[in-house]
């Protein structure tokens, strides 16, 4: 063990990690495009872009550009009573690709805080009004972060039983796939008159197991709450910037959401920055004289300036006509490969939605984040220099965008061969 990675034994908790009976953490040095430069000399393909934050690829000499001369320019400022630029631009630009309804943006620090904010926004929409509208509803499966409001939002399981006593009641839907009776379940629901508010991870529920449904149905759930008034709010922070294909999930809806929360990629996966951003419907709520009305809530990097600046690097690369190809490019050999999948034997079902391609794998256990297929699976993989973190029996990719056919092919070639030798 080098004496970095001893230190960082002795000092440094990480994220989802047991603090015994693990591997030691690779040292990395340095990354460039998809590839991970380890100090051991390997250079790793990251195919779920470092927690699918990546969009361009690491250290994309355009983002770093920018984040140089914004913070020769302003480091932060107190976004209270001031304001700049790069935070002014991002709103303009962010406003620019977001549904239409959206008119406002709040900035905070990642995904689970835009969630925060967005609950938080949603409550007082009603207190604000003095209508007692207390109770959320959620969906089965779903993760929206892991701060305690972020988690009662959740689905309960061996991640949040430790906090379970401290979460607050939420009603959860089944998972909305046709045929199912959610949607009656949701309008029974709904027809309550007590729902407030209704937050989803719109067509892809991610660390749930990248379990995909259809526009249709969460369409017609929309259309359900909002005949009630209630605030329909999109979890886009993994969906976001372009990963299903279109910029947002929200844009396969006709019905557009009340209340987005984006992050992740919104940095093109360089810096730290989620935004919250509602309709007009939200912002009349809070648009009274009365200060007791005021959206109390902030955090002391809200509106960074080198996280804006370098979002708006990110965005000048997105919104361009090559990026978009790329995307549209992984979609399609996505597609192709998982259609080749669907009858093998050891692979219960392969899906994609634009740049995302995940593969269930049979297994006795079940299927669970906790299977214990992920081991041999990570390890698989990281033998042949390739990153893919796997959630339990799912094998999924979300490569950054700037990745190759070629490169994309040896990954599939990859997986056919774990497959295979699974017998
Ligand atoms: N919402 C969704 C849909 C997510 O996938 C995640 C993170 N995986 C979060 C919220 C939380 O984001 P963060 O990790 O930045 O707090």
């Amino acid at each position: 063990m080098s004496d970095l990675v001893q230190k960082d034994a002795a000092l440094i908790w990480h994220p989802f990690t047991p603090l015994v009976g693990n591997d030691d953490p690779l040292l990395v040095k340095s990354a460039e495009g998809i590839y991970l430069h380890l100090t051991d000399g390997r250079k790793v393909i990251d195919a779920v872009s470092s927690w699918w934050v990546n969009l361009h690829g690491h250290s994309h000499p355009h983002i770093v550009k920018a984040l140089q001369s914004q913070i020769a320019e302003l480091d932060h400022v107190i976004f209270a009573g001031f304001t700049h630029e790069p935070a002014i631009k991002l709103a303009e630009n962010l406003l620019m690709i977001l549904p239409a309804n959206q008119s406002k943006v709040f900035f905070s620090d990642n995904g689970s805080t835009a969630v925060e904010v967005a609950l938080k926004m949603s409550f007082q929409f009603w207190t604000n009004q003095g209508i007692a509208r207390k109770k959320v509803i959620a969906i089965e499966g779903s993760y929206h972060g892991d701060t305690v409001g972020a988690m009662s939002v959740g689905s309960r399981g061996m991640f949040t039983a430790p906090f379970d006593p401290y979460l607050f009641d939420v009603l959860f839907i089944d998972f909305p796939i046709s045929g199912s009776k959610t949607v009656e379940q949701f309008s029974t629901l709904v027809h309550n008159n007590e729902i407030g508010a209704f937050i989803f991870e719109p067509l892809v529920q991610g660390a749930g197991g990248m379990r995909m449904y259809s526009p249709q149905i969460l369409d017609e759930l929309i259309r359900i709450a909002r005949s009630n008034g209630v605030v329909c709010i999109a979890d886009e922070v993994f969906t976001g910037f372009g990963r299903t294909g279109k910029m947002f999930a929200s844009d396969y809806l006709d019905e557009k959401p009340d209340i987005i929360c984006i992050s992740k990629g919104i940095t093109g996966g360089t810096m730290p920055l989620g935004v919250t951003s509602c309709s007009e419907k939200i912002i009349k709520a809070f648009t009274d004289a009365d200060f007791s009305k005021t959206f109390f809530h902030g955090h002391s990097y809200t509106g960074n300036p080198l996280a804006c600046a370098v979002a708006n690097a990110s965005y000048e690369l997105l919104v361009s006509e090559t990026c978009q190809q790329q995307i549209r490019a992984i979609g399609n050999l996505h597609e192709e490969f998982a259609l080749t999948l669907k009858s093998h034997p050891r692979v219960k079902e392969a899906r994609s939605l634009g740049t995302i391609l995940a593969i269930e794998l049979h297994t006795l256990e079940g299927t669970s984040y906790a299977n214990e297929m992920r081991k041999s699976i990570y390890s698989f993989f990281m033998s042949r220099d390739i990153l893919l973190r796997p959630l339990g029996n799912i094998i999924y990719m979300l490569p950054p965008y700037c990745i190759t056919a070629a490169e994309l092919n040896r990954i599939y070639r990859c997986i056919e061969e774990f497959l295979d030798q699974l017998g």
